[in-house]
């Protein structure tokens, strides 16, 4: 017999990967294109559908034709997704009625505002906060803005979807209209303790009920693509947002578990088990993900600006020429001389919750180099995991014992000690870092048999490097109230 495959479709926000897995989680192949954002206005952020769509399509051939490999031997396929990012379509033509509206996206911030009295209940059903980068208000702009818009929609002809949900309706040629449960719990009208879409939060935003898709478990039969698609109908089994299938990529099937993912913003999971808890600390409760109707929650902390610091050093300011440089510059000075960053570029997320700062540069003198602010923006990362872990910790009343990493930013070592320093807890990398793919493909195959259990994929998960923290708490306290010295200056 030929050898089996699954194939990952992993639609970011800033590009479209496919990627193929053997069967003992081993990447094959990769094929990726570049996505574009449209900014329309300040604070608007835009993408065309049919893009996302057009190139979801040209990874998946790519794929498949680099590694000289047959659709027939493609024995499931998983998708993960950049979460929140809305579309609305049309049901009879398939047609978006607008473009996709992107997580970064803050034009409902003044709606947001408004509904702020229905913060408390909104948290206890959803487990989020009344914030723009949500799904719910981006539907609401949509129905009351697009022309035709709400009455079509009354009249049961539209259809709401995230990425997963669009693509699968595409990729199914329009049979199914599913989402998978930890897309929906970041749309804020679902609730994720009954685990229904919730009608007062429908109300409070006025999206009627037969917009909305049917919403399954993380690993489970979605659908099958149209032949049309890949030459052979492949059955879709697997679908988590990209934050969860990274958790899920990462094997952080136990309570107290945490992943931190390094690429454009940074965002950390900790499996927090079966019971749903609202943070005291304002980050979120979301679903971790659901097996045979059994849900795992976990508590997330989401902070915008990571490796976009790093992006603004080389093409703003222009003080580095790639990324990977700063390792080299990080250490070539002794210390931060004192220099610390505050990257709220787009405001503050998680634990602030500020959107209305903005970054800042601290602690400049005639001595300050360009490698004390690159050093500067590299420990920014770990200041604010550090800053996430105390949140989380004390939401979960769980120990964290280590933090399991991945993402662009953490092939920079000095960035992963600094991590393990700051926090003082042991870093572990992957030997696989494509972990959000991977956790993608894990859940496709579990559906499909490739993989037998949670154990078995627990067994799969291969430490590349462990970084021990090493830092004298001293010298880490000081550190730390510097940067918390520095984050007052910019809340306002
Ligand atoms: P995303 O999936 O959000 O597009 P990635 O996980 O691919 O992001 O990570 C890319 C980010 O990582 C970029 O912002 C880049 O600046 C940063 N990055 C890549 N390599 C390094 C490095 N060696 N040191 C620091 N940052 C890095």
């Amino acid at each position: 017999m030929s050898q089996q495959y699954i194939l990952a479709i992993d639609q970011g926000t800033t590009s479209t990967r496919a990627i193929l897995f053997d069967l003992r989680g081993q990447v094959e192949g990769v094929a990726q294109q570049e996505l574009t954002l449209y900014y329309p206005h300040n604070g608007w952020a835009e993408q065309n559908p049919e893009d996302i769509w057009r190139d979801t399509q040209l990874v998946c051939r790519d794929v498949l034709e680099q590694s000289d490999i047959k659709a027939s031997q493609v024995i499931a396929i998983g998708i993960t997704n950049q979460r929140e990012t809305t579309v609305v379509w049309d049901r009879k033509t398939g047609q978006p009625l607008y473009n996709a509206i992107v997580w970064q996206d803050r034009r409902t911030a003044d709606l947001c505002q408004k509904l702020k009295s229905h913060e408390a209940s909104v948290q206890q059903k959803t487990g989020l906060l009344l914030d723009p980068y949500f799904s719910g208000t981006k539907i609401k702009w949509i129905l009351d803005n697009v022309p035709g818009a709400r009455e079509k929609a009354k009249k049961g002809e539209l259809a709401f979807g995230t990425i997963d949900c669009f693509l699968l309706w595409r990729l199914t040629g329009g049979k199914v209209h599913a989402t998978d449960i930890t897309n929906a719990s970041r749309t804020l009208i679902y609730n994720i303790v009954k685990q229904d879409w919730d009608d007062e939060l429908l109300s409070m935003l006025d999206i009627p009920r037969s917009m909305l898709p049917e919403v399954k478990d993380n690993s489970c039969l979605f659908g099958k693509t149209m032949t049309d698609f890949l030459g052979s109908e492949i059955p879709v089994t697997g679908m988590a947002g990209d934050q969860q299938a990274a958790l899920f990529g990462q094997a952080c099937f136990k309570p107290g578990m945490v992943k931190s993912t390094y690429g454009t913003g940074c965002f950390a999971l900790m499996n927090i088990g079966k019971d749903f808890r609202a943070s005291k600390n304002k980050m979120l409760t979301t679903v971790g993900y659901r097996l045979n109707g059994e849900l795992t929650y976990a508590i997330e902390g989401s902070i915008f600006v990571a490796g976009a610091a790093i992006q603004w050093l080389r093409d703003g300011l222009k003080i580095i020429k790639s990324a990977a440089e700063t390792e080299a510059l990080a250490m070539s000075v002794a210390d931060n001389g004192g220099v610390y960053m505050v990257p709220g570029f787009t405001g503050l997320g998680a634990p602030y919750w500020n959107p209305k700062a903005r970054g800042a540069l601290v602690g400049l003198t005639r001595g300050t180099t360009s490698a004390h602010i690159v050093r500067a923006a590299l420990e920014a990362q770990a200041y604010q995991t550090l800053d996430l872990m105390q949140a989380m910790a004390d939401d979960a009343d769980h120990a964290i014992d280590e933090m399991r990493v991945d993402g662009g930013m953490v092939k920079n070592n000095w960035v992963c000690q600094f991590l393990a320093d700051m926090t003082s807890k042991p870093v572990l990398r992957p030997a696989i870092v494509e972990t959000t793919a991977l956790g993608a493909a894990y859940l496709a195959g579990l559906q499909v048999k490739a993989f037998a259990s949670l154990e078995d994929i627990q067994k799969a998960w291969v430490c590349e490097r462990r970084f021990a923290p090493v830092m004298q708490q001293e010298m880490q306290q000081k550190l730390y109230t510097g940067w918390q010295h520095a984050v007052k200056q910019v809340l306002v």
